[in-house]
């Protein structure tokens, strides 16, 4: 029915996207968003004049030619943002034996570069590449998300399969094992850890052929506004649409009548009501807490229980009184000494330097950001003793700046701010469980499963976001919201319209 109303819950990437497709095909929308701002992991915040990035490395399809694009657009961000082509996707560096490899956008060069570290692996490498120009000139994410699972007919996935053609190779047998697995077969050992490194270990080798494949074709860009100047134009639009959006408003409770959902109750008591309720926030807090985990069945339950998640990171970041100008904008680095945390230890992190853009530090000034994996329960903890908890998040600070003194001698004196984001600090301002910065960990099976936008038993819900599409990211969290709005319109029998701004 038009102009039916929708509470939507979260404003991050999937909320906005939601909101603002449920606008433009005519449904009445209003979002509740637990944090002051939008953008949920898509953040960025502001430090003594400098600007921390805290989410989106890289937007895959920023140019014409990708359907995400397409989605920038309609959303009104890709009219007024311009997105620097990434012409390297990394620096990869062993701080023992001082070596490193770029891995660059083109081919030909980085297949040289490849076999040029290990003759043993040439046919590995040429195997690689060859995927990697199979992959080119695709758009997949329009192929693979075109609909929710709840309207993909026969038809939908026999053309699925017929535009995979030739790509069928890569989606079985050993390029869709985990790159982690896959690596295990190059016999050089330094290669070996490059290749493992390249995004996630437990990704299928498919999905990092196909980042490869963006790479070369140019369509991996950064984002020179950060996630901030990436996320504010699609809140615009959701408003010049005729949203609404409140901020610091806390859903505790999704409010169900005889198996419907009617509206939700927040945190400070107040009831709001609307036709249709869609939670675009934490799965976890959605279907256990808000729900009272009352709509479930064996799959879902399967997924709490057995699947992993996205391992948590820390984020340091300094704001620096100096240029980097020939530096790589991502480095990851094989640390020498490992830096010790809790009962375990770092042994790779990831440097950002944001050199690409004038808007996160003052001129002549950079953040330089170091990342690295760290445990949910050991921040968990400590967290609850507040002057603990402060005292490890600079003691960790100064071990990092330590590793980055060694690297880029007098560092140390230049640093004017000094930032921590811990595994709680993602909790804290998203809500997302136990600091799943991306939702579940896309491994080869779980990669491939398409996650129904309802539950079972509830009508009158749908769920958007990073909680069911696997892995998360943007292109695929915004779609989800479109797919909400498809079903909503296919329920009442109109078609589903996108407007571009
Ligand atoms: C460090 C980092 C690097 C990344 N790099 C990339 C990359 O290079 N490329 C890429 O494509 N993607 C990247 N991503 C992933 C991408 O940013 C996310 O997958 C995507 O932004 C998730 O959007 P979402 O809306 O599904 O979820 P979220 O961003 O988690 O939004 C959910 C929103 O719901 C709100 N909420 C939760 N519970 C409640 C409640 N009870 N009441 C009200 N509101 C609630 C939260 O506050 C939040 O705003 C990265 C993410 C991070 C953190």
């Amino acid at each position: 029915m038009a102009g039916e109303s929708l509470i939507i819950i979260g404003a991050g990437l999937a909320g906005l996207s939601t909101g603002s497709y449920a606008q433009m095909n005519g449904y009445r929308s209003r979002i509740f968003e637990h944090h002051s701002k939008p953008g949920g992991v898509a953040a960025t915040w502001k430090r003594q004049g400098y600007v921390i990035e805290g989410g989106i490395h890289f937007l895959m399809g920023h140019r014409p030619g990708q359907s995400a694009y397409e989605l920038y657009r309609e959303l009104g961000t890709a009219q007024v943002n311009t997105f620097p082509d990434i012409t390297t996707y990394g620096r990869f560096i062993d701080e023992s034996s001082g070596r490193y490899l770029d891995v660059t956008t083109g081919l030909d060069r980085l297949a040289d570069d490849l076999k040029g570290v290990s003759e043993n692996d040439t046919a590995l490498v040429s195997g690689l590449v060859a995927g990697v120009r199979v992959m080119q000139g695709r758009d997949l994410t329009g192929m693979a998300l075109n609909k929710p699972p709840e309207l993909t007919r026969v038809w939908d996935r026999l053309k699925f399969v017929w535009d995979l053609r030739g790509l069928l190779k890569y989606y079985r047998g050993k390029y869709a094992r985990s790159m982690g697995e896959f690596v295990q077969e190059v016999q050089d050992p330094w290669l070996r850890w490059v290749l493992g490194n390249m995004f996630m270990p437990e990704v299928p080798v498919w999905f990092v052929l196909m980042i490869w494949g963006l790479l070369a074709d140019r369509q991996l860009g950064l984002l020179k506004g950060g996630s901030a100047g990436f996320v504010r134009p699609i809140e615009k639009r959701y408003l010049e649409l005729g949203g609404q959006v409140t901020y610091r408003a806390t859903v505790e409770e999704i409010l169900v009548e005889n198996d419907r959902a009617v509206g939700v109750r927040l945190a400070d008591g107040s009831e709001h009501r609307a036709d249709v309720v869609v939670s675009a926030a934490d799965g976890y807090g959605t279907i256990f807490k808000m729900l009272k985990g009352r709509y479930l069945n064996d799959k879902i339950r399967d997924r709490f229980s057995k699947w992993e998640l996205i391992r948590p990171v820390v984020m340091v970041s300094f704001g620096v009184a100096r240029e980097f100008n020939d530096e790589p904008w991502l480095s990851v680095i094989k640390l020498k000494q490992p830096i010790k945390l809790g009962q375990g230890e770092i042994n790779e992190i990831i440097v950002r330097i944001f050199n690409y853009s004038q808007e996160f530090a003052p001129p002549g000034k950079t953040v330089v950001q170091v990342l690295f994996e760290s445990e949910w329960d050991f921040w968990n903890e400590l967290q609850k003793d507040r002057p603990r908890y402060d005292d490890e998040k600079q003691r960790v600070a100064t071990e990092v700046l330590s590793r980055l003194e060694a690297r880029y001698p007098g560092i140390y004196a230049l640093v004017e701010v000094t930032d921590v984001a811990t595994p709680y600090t993602t909790w804290r301002y998203t809500l997302n469980y136990r600091g799943a910065y991306e939702g579940w960990l896309p491994t080869p099976r779980v990669i491939n499963t398409a996650i129904p936008r309802t539950l079972p038993g509830l009508s009158n819900f749908y769920m958007a976001g990073q909680w069911i599409m696997p892995g998360g990211g943007v292109p695929p969290v915004i779609i989800s919201g479109r797919h909400v709005v498809q079903i909503l319109c296919h329920r009442d029998r109109k078609p589903f319209q996108a407007s571009v701004p």
